[in-house]
């Protein structure tokens, strides 16, 4: 799934916690249950990278515009576990059969089913789960 999909659904379930590391844990909650909605992941790194880019410019934008501190550390918690997906992209070896470093996020080592679905309908089902999210709490709040 997208950094900027993490990022953003965990910006709106941290902003309705009591406090910053509960919106990071919140965040990192979302990460995994988003992992398995059926999506797309990109594979080439230039992607990523915009990726990564766009979600820190997100960031900067909502921080600026007043966000609370926990819709950044909620998005942060959201975002952050696929650091290691990145690590093990650029790392191939150390992560391989033979390395010595495995994936730990339950969505990334096989824990919990990670959802697939090919471009575009894999991207349309993120955008879907970040309109559902932001109507629930919406709605809820
Ligand atoms: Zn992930």
């Amino acid at each position: 799934m997208y950094c900027i999909t993490h990022f953003i659904a965990g910006a709106i379930v941290g902003a309705a916690t009591p406090g910053p590391a509960g919106a990071a844990v919140a965040g990192l909650v979302t990460h995994a249950v988003l992992d398995r909605v059926p999506h797309s992941d990109y594979s080439r790194a230039a992607q990523g990278v915009l990726d990564v880019a766009v979600t820190g410019l997100f960031a900067f934008c909502i921080l600026m515009a007043g966000a609370d501190v926990r819709a950044i550390a909620g998005g942060l918690g959201g975002a952050l576990p696929d650091l290691e997906v990145a690590a093990a992209f650029l790392f191939p070896k150390a992560y391989g059969p033979h390395g010595p470093l495995r994936l730990l996020f339950p969505s990334h080592n096989g824990l919990v089913r990670h959802g697939r679905l090919a471009f575009p309908w894999g991207a349309f089902t993120q955008i879907l789960a970040i309109a559902g999210l932001a109507v629930l709490f919406l709605w809820v709040l």
